[in-house]
């Protein structure tokens, strides 16, 4: 794909969500702009919607968990949709790539790479749909009893603007993968890439009803969906102010939830450590997708041996890094809105004010467009772990250094933060290796790499306030679904 499509994409289209299976404006006619974050300028608009457009979304929803031809669909025939649409992603690769692209900032490539993921996603789940069964019970004599696993019925999907498509994959593929009907509501910041995939599943032959789009601000459609009656599970990716919120609203109803929420993750990093291979890795997890990860690993932990050494190699590399625009492909892309990158500068700032060194500073390419989004990437080293720069989520390309003497040292630190998202550990040492990974407190633990929101067959999610319930692999399938048990009396 050549850079012209990523710059053109949708050019003055005016997207609708799709309701029951039809494109459908906001029923007030108000619209949001889409605005490109690597030049600030208006390409395209979604529908504003309201309370009246969630409401129709989920009724259409709840008749086809009822009443359409889903709720009698076999397990594989839903597998067999989800695989087609995973196909269909792959077809239209180009298109949704420079969609994303274009949609939130992220440099082509990693829009590339989340095509490939997000058709990986649909089908892994897919292949699962007819692969989970109940169990029989040994139970009392003159008895049988077995157990079910059923779908919720209608599930709320509330996704983020960091990865749209590969988290609505998540999402949308456990969750039809189990009988659940969808009603999805992207981020007004990142709409395009949810619209066209529920237009694909269309295409592939989903029924009517079963994924539903709404778009719209947080405050109105999202506020809607998560407290809505009619809803019966609420899933959501994003901050963990918001999620809190939506639990409040989903609690209203009682109904379950899932909360992958933020994160501050440590990389952990001994002095017998194999530097060459941990260093990219180190830079790349920060920096991917500009720090707007909720796994990304914004805390680097260092044996006190190798501070010295390690901080001025990342130093070299952090001075080395250029945003660039999304379709010039740089080391990352502008951030994906100016809220973003406010929230961004104002963290760099207060914590430079309050005395953090600064140890290296990446740049803005000089021909970038001034009304983009972007921020220059800052590593800051020697950070006292009670700062605010080393307990608060940043969600930028900021990177915090700290040192640590000793095994317990490292512990204390890695788990001195309210979030438990993900941690990578760093060492030759087998033994310490399985001691770190059981006392370090996250829901995925990597050891000599650092997967940052990869993998689509690993459970995933946080603990503390990085959330709850478990998103991705099978594990996604359990959340999606509630075990219903069966006893005969036949004594
Ligand atoms: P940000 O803080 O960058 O806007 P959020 O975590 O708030 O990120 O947004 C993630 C998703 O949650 C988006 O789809 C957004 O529209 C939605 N959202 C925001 N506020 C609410 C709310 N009060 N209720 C439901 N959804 C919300």
């Amino acid at each position: 794909m050549g850079q012209h499509l990523s710059r053109t994409v949708a050019e003055g289209r005016a997207f609708m969500q799709v309701i029951n299976g039809q494109p459908a404006d906001a029923m007030s006619g108000g619209r949001i702009d889409v605005v490109s974050p690597s030049d600030g300028k208006v390409f395209a608009s979604i529908p504003a919607a309201g309370a009246a457009d969630v409401d129709r979304a989920v009724k259409s929803s709840k008749k086809a968990f009822e009443e359409g031809p889903w709720s009698r669909m076999p397990a594989f025939e839903r597998g067999r949709l989800l695989t087609k649409l995973g196909q269909l992603i792959e077809k239209n690769g180009d298109e949704l790539a420079a969609l994303e692209s274009r949609d939130t900032g992220k440099p082509i490539r990693q829009g590339k790479a989340d095509v490939v993921a997000t058709m990986r996603y649909y089908e892994f789940y897919g292949g699962a749909a007819d692969k989970i069964h109940g169990d029989t019970i040994p139970f009392l004599d003159g008895y049988t009893a077995l157990t079910l696993r059923e779908p919720h019925g209608v599930v709320a999907g509330i996704i983020p603007w960091n990865y749209p498509m590969q988290i609505l994959a998540r999402v949308a593929g456990a969750a039809l993968a189990m009988g659940n009907t969808l009603v999805v509501k992207p981020a007004e910041d990142a709409s395009l890439t949810t619209i066209r995939i529920a237009e694909l599943a269309l295409e592939a032959g989903f029924p009517e009803g079963v994924f539903n789009v709404v778009t719209g601000y947080g405050r109105d459609a999202g506020a809607a969906l998560s407290a809505h009656p009619e809803i019966d599970y609420v899933t959501f990716t994003g901050s963990t102010m918001t999620g809190t919120a939506i639990q409040q609203a989903a609690a209203i109803n009682n109904r379950g939830v899932t909360m992958e929420l933020g994160g501050k993750s440590p990389q952990i990093v001994f002095a017998d450590a194999d530097l060459e291979k941990a260093l990219p890795v180190l830079v790349n997890a920060i920096i991917q997708n500009g720090g707007q990860t909720c796994s990304a690993g914004s805390r680097v932990l260092l044996e006190k041996p190798i501070y010295e050494t390690v901080a001025k190699e990342l130093a070299a590399r952090f001075g080395a890094l250029v945003a660039k625009p999304h379709d010039a492909d740089g080391d990352l892309g502008p951030m994906v809105n100016k809220k973003q990158q406010g929230q961004v500068r104002n963290l760099v700032a207060a914590a430079e004010e309050a005395g953090v060194s600064v140890l290296a500073r990446g740049s803005i390419d000089p021909t970038a467009p001034e009304a983009g989004f972007y921020v220059e990437p800052t590593l800051f080293g020697s950070v006292d772990p009670l700062a605010n720069i080393a307990q608060q989520e940043v969600f930028g390309p900021v990177l915090t250094l700290f040192a640590f003497d000793g095994e317990a040292e490292a512990v204390r630190l890695a788990n001195s933060t309210d979030y438990g998202l993900v941690a990578g550990i760093w060492t030759k040492d087998g033994a310490l290796q399985h001691r770190m990974a059981k006392r370090v407190r996250a829901g995925q633990v990597f050891v000599n790499g650092y997967g940052a929101g990869g993998g689509i067959e690993l459970p995933f999610g946080g603990f503390k306030k990085s959330g709850h319930g478990r998103e991705k692999g099978f594990e996604a399938l359990f959340d999606m679904s509630a075990t219903k048990t069966i006893v005969f009396n036949h004594g």
